[in-house]
């Protein structure tokens, strides 16, 4: 057992985060599974599908319930389910939360029970419009990253950090679709034709600064049987295995592909949508997550990083922009001061940042 267990220090906020990831991540299953994926249109094009809104009111709903001044960033707005316009959706994302708890009334007890009312869901689900910024308790929350993983099947997180005063203290991924093992290598195919069978798939990735990470199978219950995890010792940079975005124009797999290479890494990388990639290499079946600019005007979202972040460090990774800046959460929604993120083990992480700006660099 990690010893995650012998601080007080924010052990209600670590075992809540946890408690509603699973939660949160019960409702994203069955929506994988068993619903139409209700997909509309944000002005940005991004697939925003039931199980988001979902997600992200039970989320809140146990934060809320816990912690009623802490402040929330979330990355949805009930807007598209108000009114008429919003009727149907809203009845599809009503009914699941009202039916998702978790099995364990104990743990569902922990996390406030069901959320009221449609109308109630509405407004929890408004109520991660925090500005963000550097001061004060402020929870982070993708209800689910890799929406486009999710629609097509791949990988994807349901993300949650607990940011104080700038620094990520509590970060929590559940990943459905990830294998449970901690041991279970990496595979080309992982981010394509996705399983959550049950006993074989379904992980969260849980971090509290200063004491570890730790993995634990995904239960309906919430139990929380946590396993310790680590990067993986590699001597080598030439022996590591990467991961990068499926989505080509989130990362730049053409500058991925030459960092590869000017590191003399032969392994194919690794293509999975998500967080997943932080869990992934904080438990060691992968070694360096790299996330190359597209565009010079994209800013980062602080949901898309915060829990990975934490997650990553503490199991003995070091996470940064492409400048080799650490990412600060300090500056509202966005990383606005970081471009791309590279995390790698600690003792190689000077020398992937040395290779990522030889390449960015050449291209000037
Ligand atoms: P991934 O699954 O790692 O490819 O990352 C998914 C996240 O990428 C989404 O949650 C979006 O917030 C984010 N995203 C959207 N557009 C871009 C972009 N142009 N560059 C980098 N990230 C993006
Ligand atoms: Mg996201």
């Amino acid at each position: 057992m990690a010893s995650v267990n012998d601080h007080q220090y924010l052990e209600h906020e670590f075992y809540v985060a946890l408690l509603a990831v699973q939660r949160a991540s019960i409702l994203t299953k069955s929506v994988f599974h068993n619903h139409a994926k209700g997909t509309l249109n944000k002005s940005d094009a991004s697939p925003v599908t039931i199980g988001d809104f979902g997600a992200q009111a039970l989320i809140i709903s146990a934060l809320q319930h816990n912690f009623p001044d802490d402040e929330i960033v979330a990355e949805e707005e009930a807007k598209d389910l108000r009114g008429e316009k919003g009727q149907e959706v809203r009845e599809t994302v009503w009914n699941l939360v009202r039916q998702t708890r978790l099995e364990n009334a104990e743990y569902e007890g922990i996390l406030g029970g069901s959320v009221k009312s449609a109308d109630a869901m509405l407004d929890l689900i408004d109520k991660g419009d925090s500005q963000g910024g550097g001061k004060g308790r402020i929870w982070a929350i993708d209800p689910i990253d890799g929406t486009k993983g999710f629609l097509r099947g791949g990988q994807y997180a349901v993300c949650l950090a607990l940011i104080i005063d700038g620094d990520v203290k509590v970060g929590v991924l559940g990943c459905p679709n990830l294998p449970i093992s901690d041991s279970e290598p990496l595979t080309e195919g992982i981010g394509k034709d996705a399983s959550d069978e049950e006993g074989k798939f379904g992980v969260v990735f849980a971090a509290k600064e200063g004491d570890g990470a730790v993995s634990c199978p995904l239960s309906k219950r919430g139990d929380l049987k946590m396993d310790e995890i680590n990067m993986n010792p590699l001597e080598n940079v030439a022996d590591a295995t990467f991961c990068e975005s499926v989505e080509a124009g989130h990362s730049s797999q053409g500058d991925a592909a030459a960092i590869a290479k000017k590191l003399g890494i032969t392994k194919p990388s690794v293509r999975m949508d998500s967080q997943a990639k932080y869990g992934s290499i904080a438990r060691g079946a992968g070694d360096l997550y790299l996330r190359l600019p597209v565009r010079a005007d994209y800013v980062e979202k602080i949901w898309d990083h915060a829990a990975g972040e934490l997650i990553v460090r503490e199991a003995g990774g070091m996470v940064t922009d492409i400048e080799g800046n650490r990412l600060n959460f300090k500056l509202g929604r966005t990383l606005k001061e970081n471009k791309g993120v590279i995390a790698a083990p600690k003792n190689l992480h000077g020398k992937v940042i040395e290779a990522v700006k030889d390449v960015l660099g050449a291209k000037q």
